[in-house]
């Protein structure tokens, strides 16, 4: 396997809350093409450390990548710290120049005399032309190493990528094909998960899996590398099929599409419409089912019914049963999803209701309590769970389940 290490630059970088999304997105890109990222840094616009970083990588790995500081600053220092451990000069290229000037002039912006240090190249390096920006990258091959410099802007970033570089180390990985799977699932925690799956995966070596677990989802990956694409599949296939049997129902997407995603699709198929009636979720199941392109024709309408009065008021829901069995009940749950059902006219009604917490929370009704409801014609289906975690934790798990049973009943009907 052909290893790679990435840099990401910038003082900025290093700063709380700045996610170096640039260098996942390589991960990714250097992944498919058979290529292992070894390490990652992240290095603030500081000559000393980028110097360092760079001689470390370089005595290891042969394939680099930098991100960043190719800009017109004095703290972009990039190309200045390679020439000076590649032992190149830098030099301007007219060309670059010229294509430099040309954009600005485009965006009828005179040129800060800045700029035309984005112009200079290192000797002996090719021109990764910038088609979304003024900052080219570099390719640099020496006997023993391929080094991409690529700017930080990630609209800049990916395009130079997926034109320049991503053919260029497909070469070098050497005609390794890679074969994936990916499952997403809902409804089972990650250890009883892997509890299942582990006894299957543990037989083949050959074959990568992993597991990443969020709350109310955990996505299993395998990823199986041959000489070809035949060779590759042959090594996946039977421990695919023997996951996808032991995880069944779990299941809901066999790509990276949302659980709302999922759930639109099949209510497009089925040719039916929703509406819902939400408490504790405050909506959150109406906004991730409204966010997917499209909703319009399968989303009719939502309502927060937060307090007894407007669970009353816009789901119908009889006062005395509030009285009598307390707003977080199953008894609730199906009124309001039968209630809403019948109010917006919809083939499905969902009905939310829960104690998502930290406070509110009794003996017989701990924080975590959720009653959903789910109603098509002729059935109502009904379930209690009880989510672990904060706030934010059992409302964004309480819209899972309910999606989920939402596609449950779909996937029946
Ligand atoms: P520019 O000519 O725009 O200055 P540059 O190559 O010098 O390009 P930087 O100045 O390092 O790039 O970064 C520009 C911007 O790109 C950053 O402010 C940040 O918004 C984004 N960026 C940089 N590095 C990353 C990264 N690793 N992940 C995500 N975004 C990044
Ligand atoms: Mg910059």
């Amino acid at each position: 396997m052909v290893s790679a290490e990435i840099i990401a630059i910038g003082s900025e970088l290093l700063t709380p809350g700045f996610v170096d999304t640039n260098s996942s997105y390589l991960t990714g890109q250097l992944n498919a093409l058979g290529i292992t990222v070894v390490m990652k840094a992240i290095v603030g616009d500081d000559e000393n450390y980028l110097e360092n970083a760079l001689r470390g990588c370089l005595s290891r790995t042969p394939i680099l990548i930098t991100i960043g500081g190719l800009g017109p600053t004095e703290d972009d220092v990039t190309k200045k710290v390679v020439a000076r451990v590649l032992q190149r000069q830098l030099v301007l290229d007219d060309a670059t120049l010229g294509r430099i000037e040309s954009l600005f002039k485009s965006r009828g912006i005179t040129m800060a005399p800045n700029n035309a240090r984005q112009a200079l190249i290192l000797t002996g390096s090719e021109i990764l032309v910038n088609h979304h920006g003024s900052a080219p990258g570099l390719w640099i091959s020496t006997g023993k190493h391929h080094i991409a410099l690529l700017p930080g802007p990630p609209s800049e970033l990916k395009p130079m990528f997926e034109k320049y570089c991503a053919p260029r180390f497909q070469k070098l990985a050497g005609g390794v094909t890679l074969a994936r799977r990916v499952w997403r699932t809902t409804g089972l925690g990650e250890s009883s998960l892997d509890a299942r799956i582990a006894p299957i995966y543990t037989k083949h070596k050959n074959v990568e899996t992993t597991i990443l677990a969020k709350p109310g989802q955990v996505e299993i990956r395998l990823t199986a590398r041959g000489k070809n694409t035949e060779d590759a599949e042959r090594q996946i296939r039977e421990l695919a099929e023997e996951i996808e049997h032991s995880l069944e129902d779990f299941i809901f997407a066999r790509a990276e599409q949302t659980l709302e995603e999922v759930v639109g699709l099949m209510l497009v198929l089925k040719n039916a419409t929703i509406s819902l009636a939400e408490s504790c979720t405050g909506g959150m199941v109406a906004e991730r089912l409204t966010g997917v392109p499209g909703s319009s024709r399968y989303f009719m309408s939502s309502v927060v019914c937060y307090s007894n009065e407007s669970k009353m008021e816009l789901a119908g829901i009889p006062p005395l049963l509030l009285s009598m069995q307390g707003a977080v009940s199953e008894e609730v749950a199906r009124g309001l999803a039968e209630g809403i059902r019948e109010r917006a006219n919809t083939t499905v009604g969902v009905g939310i209701t829960g104690v998502a917490g930290p406070d509110g929370g009794s003996e017989e009704k701990p924080v975590g309590t959720v009653h959903i409801a789910v109603a098509v014609p002729g059935e109502t289906l009904h379930r209690r769970f009880s989510f672990p975690g904060d706030r934010h934790r059992v409302r964004w798990q309480a819209s899972q389940a309910a999606l989920n049973m939402v596609r449950q009943i779909l996937m029946k009907m």
